[in-house]
């Protein structure tokens, strides 16, 4: 079994899923009292919130390249950043270790695509990952994928809840309603799925909640993780 190093703490709620998934998945596939091989490396989420907010992506991209490079050197043989956002700086990432990354967004692209060709699918995130272009312009050149995201006032809302409630474990029934209406605008403009591209959302929403499909990022970026250690 591979060792999967695993970029935490943006935030920890999700991180501790990710702990649970992971393991999870591995004693499923291979029974018994087997668990996963993981080194975490677990960062303070409010100094990182403070560059994204100052738009200090370069500095950023600093940390979590020092960060990725403690996890291989305690032997991670393949990489995650636990949160979409921060896959802004995947390239600094990358440039700091020999192992490879599993890029959050082409997990995703792949698990849609598995079950759908040409989809066009909603996503929701930070703002920065719904506005900016390294996640949906991703998906789009190199995948095939056509993203459509909420209008301005309803990025506002999905951003605000991430950051004032999920990020700290709040979960509150008004703003499970403000996504599923935001999720349902979505497909009735054409999605045929809706990409939780925030790794804290599926605290939130589940498949039960909302009438469209639902592409839990955190699951899906668990299992491709699982997949490559067990190969
Ligand atoms: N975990 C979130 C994400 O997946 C947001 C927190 C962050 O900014 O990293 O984008």
């Amino acid at each position: 079994m591979k060792t999967i190093g695993l970029l935490g703490g943006m935030s920890w709620q999700s991180t501790a899923q990710y702990y649970s998934y992971i393991n999870t998945l591995v004693e499923e596939r291979l029974g018994g009292l087997h668990s996963a091989e993981i080194v975490l490396v677990s960062i303070d989420f409010a100094p990182l919130e403070a560059m994204q907010a100052a738009g200090e992506w370069e500095a950023a991209g600093r940390l979590l390249a020092q960060k990725a490079a403690r996890a291989e050197a305690a032997g991670a043989d393949l990489l995650l950043i636990a949160t979409n956002t921060m896959h802004k700086v995947a390239p600094a990432v990358e440039a700091a270790v020999r192992i490879p990354l599993l890029h959050i967004a082409d997990a995703t692209a792949a698990r849609i695509l598995t079950e759908h060709s040409q989809p066009c699918v909603g996503l929701l995130g930070t703002r920065f990952t719904m506005e900016q272009d390294f996640y949906a312009g991703r998906l789009r050149e190199m995948h095939g994928i056509e993203v459509l995201t909420p209008p301005a006032a309803d990025r506002e809302i999905v951003h605000r809840i991430i950051y004032e409630e999920l990020v700290l474990g709040e979960i509150r029934e008004s703003s499970r309603a403000e996504y599923i209406r935001i999720a349902g605008d979505l497909a009735a403009r054409g999605a045929l799925g809706v990409i939780l591209g925030c790794t804290e959302i599926g605290m939130l929403l589940s498949a039960a909640d909302a009438a469209v499909l639902l592409y839990d990022t955190t699951r899906i970026h668990a299992e491709a993780a699982v997949t490559e250690a067990l190969t």
